[in-house]
């Protein structure tokens, strides 16, 4: 199992816990290329992009990048809930790592 993989597992284990469906969720993992957004990524619908490159350079876990965004699939909004993962910058996701 690829880095990858391991951190989609990772991320969706950590939302089953919480009795969410994760089975549906399409995770894509891509560096954000030449738009370079200042974002990490986003969701619409049931699928989830992270970029690759936005997560390493602001060292955030790939794992807590994608369950965040997968966060916003079931419609959680930033600071919204009592899940540190949620937070809204790249500065507050960094260092935190899924059990
Ligand atoms: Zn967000």
């Amino acid at each position: 199992m690829t880095d990858a993989d391991e951190a989609i597992k990772k991320a969706k284990a950590y939302w089953q816990k919480y009795g969410y469906e994760t089975d549906d969720i399409m995770i894509i993992l891509r560096d954000s290329g030449r738009y370079s957004p200042e974002l990490i990524g986003y969701q619409k619908s049931r699928q989830v992009v992270v970029y690759l490159d936005k997560a390493a350079s602001y060292q955030v876990d790939l794992a807590v990048a994608i369950a965040h965004e997968i966060g916003h699939v079931y419609g959680i909004r930033h600071y919204d809930t009592d899940h540190a993962i949620m937070r809204g910058t790249a500065k507050e996701l960094k260092g935190l790592r899924l059990l």
